[in-house]
């Protein structure tokens, strides 16, 4: 009797806990993308903030598993254990599934239902179509954990397809210059070079160094990239008229002295904010994200009918005002950790090239 009177009053928070290291779950033993060092370890994705090196055992989809993998090394974890969307697993008095995220390859909202209470820690996600990964899957929940890069009504990302439009113009006007292309290692950049072909573009694209390994991991799961070569090893002159996908660092630093007359170009969605693009030497921001931009952020909350939404990861103050004025439950979760991921890719992954 007093056993279900306790499971009738069983909040979220004793499913799942912000703690100093992340997303805690008591029942089920694990944490969701810590940011400290912890024994058994649910990753939604493999982005530098979400996916770290040392855990104990670490539960993902395969291609985040071989996605660690290629950036931290084979020991990366003590223990690995690949999950597929749409399966289940339970971990002692907790049941977990995976679902697509539609963020990069591999990303996955995870859902934990414990006591009849799900909670759905989406991780990043978007709710847009791209042809580099499985499109992402509304799940019907109780409690809405979202992400708040672009949770601000200035931030409507528009259509990636004008985008890239808008790149191919430039190409076809300045035929003797070359363009590189600021994409984030993980997930952007493979997007681009998708996104270039599926626009009818067949020259062959140039990559950075720093951009080859996961590149050539995305091919290998089968995502059509056409002709890929790398930049180094082209001589100048045959760079111009070409476009070359690099780290954004890469933009303002020495190696663009390489090309012919560079015209720089960056694809994020903060790119919608003019001083960032000046700021960083942007001649030709483009617009393209892999977050969810504010009606994105709000449809997908009202969508999954959960009646109380956590907030992590940016601007959560307006999104948690948002919610409450819809009568929603809503609290910003401050997990220190979660930053600019894509920085911190771009940091870790810069060193890859040295000429
Ligand atoms: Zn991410
Ligand atoms: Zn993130």
């Amino acid at each position: 009797m007093t056993h279900s009177v306790y499971l009738m009053e069983m909040r979220p928070e004793d499913i799942l806990l912000p703690t100093p290291a992340g997303l805690c779950c008591k029942p089920g033993g694990f944490h969701i993308d810590p940011t400290r060092v912890v024994e058994r370890a649910l990753i939604t994705h493999a982005h530098s903030d979400h996916a770290r090196a040392g855990h104990g055992a670490v539960l993902a989809t395969q291609e985040t598993l071989d996605m660690m993998r290629l950036r931290y090394g084979d020991n990366f974890a003590g223990a690995t254990q690949a999950i597929r969307y749409g399966e289940s697993v339970t971990m002692d008095g907790a049941t977990v599934t995976f679902h697509p995220a539609g963020h990069v390859l591999g990303s996955a909202q995870i859902a934990v239902e414990a006591n009849g209470l799900r909670i759905v820690a989406s991780g990043d996600y978007k709710d847009v179509a791209d042809p580099t990964c499985v499109p992402f899957e509304l799940v019907p929940c109780d409690v809405f954990i979202t992400e708040a890069t672009f949770a601000l009504p200035v931030f409507r990302h528009g259509d990636p397809d004008g985008e890239i439009a808008k790149l191919l113009r430039s190409v076809a006007l300045f035929p003797e210059r070359a363009h590189p292309v600021g994409a984030y290692s993980l997930g952007k950049a493979q997007r681009v070079i998708a996104l270039l072909r599926k626009a009818g573009y067949t020259a062959p694209i140039y990559l950075h160094g720093a951009m080859e390994k996961i590149t050539n991991y995305y091919v290998e799961r089968g995502i059509a990239l056409g002709e890929l070569r790398l930049v180094r090893g082209a001589g100048k002159a045959d760079l111009a008229g070409t476009i070359t996908i690099c780290p954004p660092s890469a933009l303002t630093d020495l190696w663009t002295r390489r090309f012919p007359e560079p015209l720089a170009a960056f694809a994020s969605g903060w790119m919608r904010v003019r001083a960032r693009a000046r700021q960083q030497g942007v001649t030709l921001p483009l617009v393209i994200s892999d977050h969810a931009d504010w009606d994105g952020l709000t449809a997908t909350i009202a969508a999954t009918g959960a009646g109380e939404i956590w907030v992590t990861h940016g601007q959560e103050d307006a999104l948690v005002h948002w919610c409450r004025m819809r009568g929603l439950k809503a609290r910003p979760l401050d997990i220190v950790g979660y930053g600019d991921e894509e920085e911190a890719d771009e940091a870790a992954s810069t060193d890859d090239e040295v000429s």
